[in-house]
């Protein structure tokens, strides 16, 4: 008689008692386990029926190896920790601006406990959770009042919304933009119920333009950022100085989207032409939109700052609600404008104001001991430090180069999309620059403080 091979599997309980799944049945459901195990065996018999050969054993001990490894795997956070070698600073997908460590550790401290959100503690009565950042962004801005809402996409439906709703807003042309993500100007003016009046063209867009356009429906004039691309060659477009005082003729208001949103002047990196809040309220907008997360450094929020009377309809708007900011975003929204108070302080704690301030000697130190520690790695055919010139802005600051080291790491036997994929899914993760066949990664974006683990995530992609 031929041996029954169906058998020889253990049995369910065999295998959960196995001391392979200890540290598993310490942190998860017996019944999540017993059926990962009830599915091993259940693949494991219908490779028998197909008359399979089982290579290698199948104890107990090999197939709670097995249902290890898988549910590790299959069980690990869906969010990870990701080391940023692209060099870009603000990378939208990989959760734009890392905050300030204050700012982190409010947002923490609002998160585990409980704080005055909406309580003034002096009357004990009832106030805005918008009290927080009010006073701070008006210091920073110069603006007599400001609310916030989560990202600047919210902030520019409820601006119109609130102030524009049924009524025309003037937009050149050549600022119809999309952003990214389905942010399309157009279509965030449908969306509010204000209606949009286009003028000039793609390239040229004169004063004459938005007056000529203006009628008893108007409500606005708008001047939006074209944040994620250029214009250039023979182009003309109007001054928001130029835009107030024609407004003010005609009694209208002046809605200014600088998108980045810069509360110092980013001259100091090389950046020309990024607007500042401070000086769009200067010109007189009266209202003046900017994102929290872009060159703010801060949490993913919209900040709106201009007239009192504006703010107040905004936040009267039922939109509002909808719109708010939570406790632990307030607060770390809180913590990054106020570190803003004494300017030589941001740069110290702001990681993308780090980022961009550091000098390229200490990039060059960094690129090359990081260059001799992955040379002794086995596996790896070639690795160089050198100087490069990169993008830093993502989705804000498109055509703003600046030079940088980065290390390039040949492989002998794998390919660059496979290398790069082993470095993006291992532990820890690490997302570079594919390019000719090799992995750069630049030491602008890695914290000083993870190249021990830039070094263990490269070790590990070549060893697996
Ligand atoms: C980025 C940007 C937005 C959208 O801001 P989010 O905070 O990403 O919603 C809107 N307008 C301009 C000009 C921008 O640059």
């Amino acid at each position: 008689m031929t041996p029954n091979p169906f058998r020889n599997l253990p049995a369910v309980h065999e295998i959960l008692d196995s001391s392979i799944l200890g540290d598993l049945k310490a942190r998860h459901d017996h019944e999540l386990i017993a059926a990962a195990v009830r599915q091993a065996l259940d693949e494991l018999r219908s490779r028998i029926s197909n008359g399979e050969p089982l290579n290698g054993e199948v104890s107990a001990e090999s197939l709670a190896g097995l249902v290890e490894k898988r549910l590790e795997a299959q069980l690990r956070s869906k969010l990870r920790t990701v080391i940023n070698a692209t060099g870009i600073v603000l990378h939208t997908n990989l959760g734009r601006a890392p905050i300030a460590e204050g700012a982190a550790k409010a947002a923490y401290e609002a998160a585990r406990g409980y704080l005055n959100l909406e309580m003034d503690l002096e009357t004990g009565k009832r106030s805005s959770r918008q009290d927080a950042i009010r006073e701070w962004v008006c210091r920073l801005t110069g603006a007599e009042s400001a609310t916030a809402v989560n990202n600047n996409a919210a902030a520019t439906v409820i601006a119109l919304r609130a102030l524009c709703a049924g009524k025309e807003v003037v937009v050149s042309r050549g600022q119809l933009i999309e952003i990214g993500g389905s942010f399309r100007i157009p279509e965030i003016m449908a969306v509010s119920g204000a209606i949009l009046r286009e003028v000039g063209t793609t390239n040229i867009t004169r004063l004459g333009d938005y007056e000529k356009a203006i009628g008893p429906n108007t409500a606005a004039l708008m001047r939006i950022h074209p944040s994620n691309y250029r214009v250039s060659g023979f182009t003309k477009s109007v001054s928001l100085t130029d835009l107030v005082t024609l407004a003010r003729k005609h009694n209208l208001k002046v809605i200014d989207d600088i998108g980045s949103g810069a509360v110092i002047d980013f001259k100091r990196f090389g950046f020309a032409g990024e607007p500042m809040a401070r000086a769009s309220i200067a010109d007189g907008a009266d209202l003046t939109l900017f994102s929290g997360d872009k060159l703010l450094g801060g949490p993913q929020a919209g900040i709106l700052a201009g007239r009192v009377e504006c703010i107040q309809r905004i936040e009267k708007d039922p939109l509002m609600r909808a719109m708010r900011l939570d406790k632990m975003t307030l607060a770390a929204l809180e913590a990054t404008l106020r570190l803003y108070l004494n300017e030589v302080r941001a740069l110290q704690e702001v990681p993308g104001l780090r980022m961009l301030s550091v000098p390229l000697s200490e990039l060059r130190m960094r690129a090359e001991s990081l260059a001799r520690e992955i040379a002794n790695i086995a596996g790896v055919r070639n690795v160089i430090a050198r100087e490069d010139v990169a993008y830093v802005g993502g989705g804000s600051l498109p055509d703003q180069k600046m030079p940088t080291w980065v290390v390039e790491i040949e492989a002998k036997s794998i390919g660059d999309a496979e290398l790069a994929l082993r470095l993006r899914v291992g532990d820890p993760a690490i997302v570079g620059r594919v390019q000719d066949g090799k992995i750069v990664f630049d030491l602008r974006t890695i914290f000083p403080h993870q190249s021990a683990d830039v070094i263990e995530g490269v070790r590990k992609a070549f060893a697996s």
